[in-house]
Order: structure tokens, then C-alpha cells, then sequence
């Protein structure tokens, strides 16, 4: 399977890319790298689970799971299971209608201002809740013609101020791309901001290699990284060094969570994220609830557990360590804040 198939690998020796090419692709090989390879029960729920939705799990955030414990927050986050082949009503292919707002392909145009970039057509890691779980994926893959439109689109609206480069997961494409990325969006002048929305970090920290920060070093535009980071657990001193030399770029750094039945759920979980991100140089932005897509509905927190929760984390934490709690509604001009 070709997991960087735009790669322009050129030059590149970095170790990161045996992490990126030797995933785990099975919940088979996940349970066995987890102890957990004779639990008959989940073996069947993910071969079954997987057929819609592939396992694909790095083995720097497989490494962070507890040997043995089939409840390990990482493991709900990558592992398929049964409750994912239930149908739920309520719960869609494309909970967010993006479809429906995609301008030109690749490029969805739906609040004012910025625009999201697929970028990437495939991420690093699958996360069972991913509300992209059915994102036609093939049909927004970038290519140069799609480029061309996407730019000519761009330089047609001066509204838009901010490209944030979205998934797939913008850091499984190669530093080659990024430079030709970053070199053509000089020519439009009324950008000046790009945003990189990323799981990586917490995934294959190594990603963020020297010529990665050399091409944000060298840019014109405000760099905002927003991580996508759940749970504590999936920090380490990787991830710290990683954030530490973006920093000393000036790059901004966020995080945005989802709200994970089983996986941060719980107040304690929550408090210890935010606090650990800090220390990372992080601050927490999104803390999002499910977007109900079809195979997800396992994980869904209610609104109202999500309220106390967040109420909890604000009783202990400084304000710029809380959050927002926000939920998408389809059709609305931006995130809608739950207060
Ligand atoms: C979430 C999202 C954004 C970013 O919204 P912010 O509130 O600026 O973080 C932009 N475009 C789309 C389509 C989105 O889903
Ligand atoms: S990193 Fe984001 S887009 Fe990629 S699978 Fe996870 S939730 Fe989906």
C-alpha cells in the first residue's frame, strides 16, 4: 500500500518515514502488539469493523498504549469495533455537508474569511470517530489541475485571509510539496495566514523535522499549528521537542480535542490534558463534540455531560486553559459555541 503516494521523497532520510510506511494495518496486529492477540471477542468486531474503515495505527502512538488493558484510551481511539457496523439514526455519511460546500475540489469555502484545504488525501492514523470516515477522498485529491482552480478561486475572493490545510492529515504529504505549496501562495497577497490542522505531532513527532521548520521559518505568512490531541497519554518528550522548535519559530500553537465516550470523558481526564498541552507550549482552543457520523455513535458524550464537564475543567483550570466547547452545525457561519 502507497501511504505518501504525492511524496516527493527526494533527499529525504529522516527516520520518520519508516514510521510513516510500517503502520499497523490490522486490528489483528494491533490486539497482538497489545497483548491482547487472544481476546477471540475483539479479533472478530475489528475484522468485521475494519472492512468499512481500515486499521492504520504508527507504531509511535501504539508504543503509548498499556500492554493488556482493552480499555487504554489510545487503543478505543485506533482499534475497529463492533458497535462501529450499527446503524444509528441520526448519525450520516457526511454529518458536516461539506459536500454541499465544497467550492472546487479540495477546497471547502464555509465561513467567512477561511478556507479548508484537503491537502492530504489519506491520514497518518485512522481514528475510529473520524467525522472525514466517508470523505470521497479520491475526488478531492490534489493534483495540479485542482491546484490551478483552487488558486484561481483564491485569488478571486479578498475576503479570505487564512488557508488552513486539512485531511487527510497535511503532515503525511512531504516537505517538497510544502515548499511548492508555500512558494505559490506568495503570489496572493491578501493571505496571510496559514493554518496546519495535524494529528501528527502526537503521532510521529519525528515528522517535524529541520527542513519542515526551515519552510515555516522562511514563509511570509502567521503560522498557526493546531494539534489534534485527546488525551495526555499521548504525550511524550517527542511531542515537547517537536512543539518546543516550532515555537522558537514564532509558530502559534493550538489544540483541538474531541469529546470521546471511554477515551476523555471524564473531568480528570480532560484537566490533565489541558495542563500537560501547557506544558508542551500548547493552548487548548476546540474541544469539540462528536460529529455524528455513521460508526461513531459509540462514541458520543451528550451535550449535557459535556457541559458539566467543561463547567468542572473551568472551576479548576485558568480560563486560557479551558477550551471552548463548541459543536458544527451544518449550514451555520461558524463553530457553535455551547456556554
Ligand atoms: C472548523 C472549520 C474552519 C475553522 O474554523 P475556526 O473557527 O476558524 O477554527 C474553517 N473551515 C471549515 C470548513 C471548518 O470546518
Ligand atoms: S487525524 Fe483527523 S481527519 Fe485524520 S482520521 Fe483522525 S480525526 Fe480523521
Amino acid at each position: 500500500m502507497h501511504i505518501i503516494p504525492q511524496l516527493d521523497l527526494s533527499g529525504q532520510t529522516e527516520d520518520w518515514q519508516s514510521e510513516f510506511n510500517h503502520l499497523i494495518t490490522s486490528g489483528q496486529q494491533l490486539l497482538e502488539a497489545v497483548g491482547l492477540g487472544c481476546d477471540t471477542a475483539l479479533l472478530e468486531q475489528a475484522a468485521q469493523a475494519e472492512k468499512l474503515f481500515p486499521v492504520r495505527a504508527p507504531w509511535p502512538l501504539v508504543r503509548k498504549i498499556k500492554p493488556g488493558d482493552a480499555n487504554d484510551p489510545i487503543l478505543k481511539q485506533l482499534l475497529a469495533s463492533g458497535p462501529e457496523l450499527l446503524d444509528v439514526a441520526g448519525y450520516v455519511a457526511d454529518p458536516l455537508e461539506e459536500t454541499a460546500a465544497t467550492q472546487t475540489p479540495g477546497l471547502i469555502h464555509k465561513y467567512h474569511g477561511r478556507v479548508l484545504l484537503t491537502f492530504a488525501s489519506q491520514c497518518v492514523t485512522n481514528c475510529r470517530y473520524c467525522f472525514r470516515r466517508h470523505f470521497d477522498y479520491e475526488s478531492n485529491r490534489l493534483n495540479q489541475q485542482k491546484l490551478r482552480q483552487i488558486s484561481e478561486y483564491l485569488a478571486s475572493d479578498t475576503s479570505i485571509k487564512e488557508i488552513i490545510l486539512s485531511g487527510g492529515d497535511p503532515l503525511s504529504v512531504g516537505n517538497g510539496q510544502f515548499q511548492r505549496f508555500f512558494d505559490a501562495l506568495e503570489k496572493i497577497e491578501h493571505i496571510d495566514k496559514v493554518r496546519i490542522h495535524t494529528r501528527v505531532p502526537a503521532v510521529i513527532p519525528a515528522r517535524i523535522d529541520k527542513e519542515f521548520v526551515n519552510i515555516l521559518a522562511k514563509s511570509k505568512h502567521k503560522i498557526v499549528v493546531v494539534v489534534h490531541v485527546n488525551h495526555a497519554q499521548e504525550l511524550d518528550e517527542h511531542f515537547d521537542f517537536a512543539m518546543q522548535q516550532l515555537r522558537q519559530q514564532g509558530v502559534t500553537l493550538l489544540n483541538q480535542s474531541v469529546l470521546l465516550k471511554g477515551v476523555n470523558d471524564s473531568a480528570d481526564a480532560l484537566i490533565n490534558l489541558s495542563e500537560r498541552l501547557f506544558t508542551a507550549g500548547v493552548l487548548p482552543y476546540y474541544l469539540h463534540l462528536l460529529d455524528q457520523v455513521s460508526g461513531a455513535a459509540h462514541f458520543y458524550v451528550s451535550q449535557k455531560l459535556a457541559t458539566n464537564l467543561h463547567k468542572q475543567m473551568q472551576s479548576k483550570l485558568p480560563g486560557y486553559l479551558v477550551p471552548r466547547l463548541v459543536r458544527e452545525i451544518a449550514q451555520e457561519k461558524s463553530k457553535t459555541w455551547i456556554l
